[in-house]
């Protein structure tokens, strides 16, 4: 249950960062479009060669930039997003097959580019298109050519080029599966690799985290602490922490069972996340004790929000769960000197803590000593 709570904090905080991240964009001309170019400009070859007339190569040029234009304008215009599928691969895969396919129909002597151009568009697919999808394009490919083939042989007659022709075929028809199986091996072994990725960023995040709050752990603070310290160094900025303890935990423990002690641990963490600044830091120090980092904040300014914090959790309302209904907080606050160790601004604002202890809890105290004047003059 309190491992479900924290992974929640985990989940949430995770979707929150994505939904702050920028959107992918979706590339205007495509691979697969630039495939159905240089097939076009392999036409031009057999053109210059006199394999194909000038008319029939311009038909097909402007076929294949059409086709491009026709996708550009519809992933700049944004009308991609509307399919289940925004990549357009497979539309794109159709189109540039067909127009293969067609040229070959056309003329017979294309039909030398038409494997090497048929399995590199294919190569394309294998990474965007389902399995199902691959071996249903393969066997609409493998048949429309079989029937060219075939056709051509109706009226040609089936000679020595219509065999040659049915080699070919049956070629393309051993490569195209294997290179489909070796493609997804290669898709396995991407998503695999992804699979981990994930997991490893997840462990990464579990290990600077408090499993019960799900507030930084102890270690993380002092990451953060060494980065705030870096921070008002380079930048000439103060910052301050919050030592922040809840009066008389045991006593609640003892009263109440330990359960109950959990809860309201869960609960003052979760509204001291709400009620602080984005930019400050909370986590748990240990116990009942937080530790609450503000940068860019004087001693003055982190008073402030301490006591704001104080006053917060004071109102919280445990009636269901605690006979006294309230806790109480003890706050000490220290802004770090510049060039101070951090275990003595810690110890500083520990001292502050132990005094509000001492001069009856629920209050705030903080460390005296004088800082302000080194920053104003950076
Ligand atoms: P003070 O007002 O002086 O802070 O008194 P206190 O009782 O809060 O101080 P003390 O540090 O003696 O008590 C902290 C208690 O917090 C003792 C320990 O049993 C309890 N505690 C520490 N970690 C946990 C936890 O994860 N869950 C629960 N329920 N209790 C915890
Ligand atoms: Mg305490």
């Amino acid at each position: 249950m309190l491992m479900d709570d924290a992974r929640e904090t985990l989940r949430s905080e995770s979707i929150n960062r994505r939904r702050t991240m920028p959107p992918v964009r979706m590339p205007q001309v495509s691979p697969i479009s630039l495939i159905s170019l240089l097939y076009a400009l392999s036409l031009f070859i057999f053109y210059r060669q006199g394999f194909i007339s000038g008319t029939k190569f311009v038909v097909i040029a402007l076929i294949v930039v059409g086709s491009i234009a026709g996708f550009y304008a519809m992933f700049r215009l944004g009308y991609h997003a509307r399919f289940r599928e925004p990549s357009l691969m497979l539309p794109q895969l159709v189109v540039s097959l067909g127009i293969m396919l067609g040229v070959a129909w056309m003329e017979r002597a294309t039909q030398i580019a038409l494997v090497p151009f048929m399995l590199i568009a294919f190569s394309f697919g294998i990474f965007r298109l389902t399995t199902s999808s691959l071996i249903l394009l393969s066997i609409l490919c493998l048949s429309t050519y079989l029937g060219i083939i075939l056709q051509r042989g109706q009226s040609a007659g089936f000679n020595d080029m219509f065999r040659a022709d049915l080699v070919q075929w049956c070629v393309l028809a051993l490569t195209l599966p294997g290179m489909i199986l070796v493609g997804k091996q290669i898709q396995n072994m991407r998503q695999l690799l992804r699979a981990t990725r994930y997991q490893l960023e997840h462990y990464e995040e579990k290990s600077v985290r408090d499993e019960l709050t799900g507030l930084y752990n102890r270690r993380q603070l002092q990451t953060e602490l060494e980065q705030a310290r870096l921070q008002a160094g380079t930048r000439g900025v103060p910052f301050s922490i919050c030592l922040i303890d809840i009066d008389r935990f045991k006593q609640i423990n003892d009263t109440n069972g330990h359960l109950v002690g959990d809860t309201i641990l869960k609960e003052f963490a979760r509204t001291a996340r709400n009620t602080i600044r984005d930019t400050d830091i909370l986590g748990r120090y240990g116990g009942d004790e937080f530790m609450q980092i503000l940068p860019d904040t004087d001693v003055k300014g982190a008073v402030m929000h301490a006591e704001r914090l104080r006053v917060y959790a004071h109102f919280l309302d445990f009636q269901k769960v605690l006979p006294q209904k309230h806790i109480s907080l003890s706050i000490g606050v220290a802004e770090y000197r510049p060039g101070e160790k951090l275990t003595d601004l810690i110890a500083r604002a520990d001292a502050a803590l132990y005094r509000a202890k001492q001069l009856g809890r629920n209050r705030v105290e903080w460390s005296a000593e004088q800082v302000g004047a080194e920053y104003s003059q950076q």
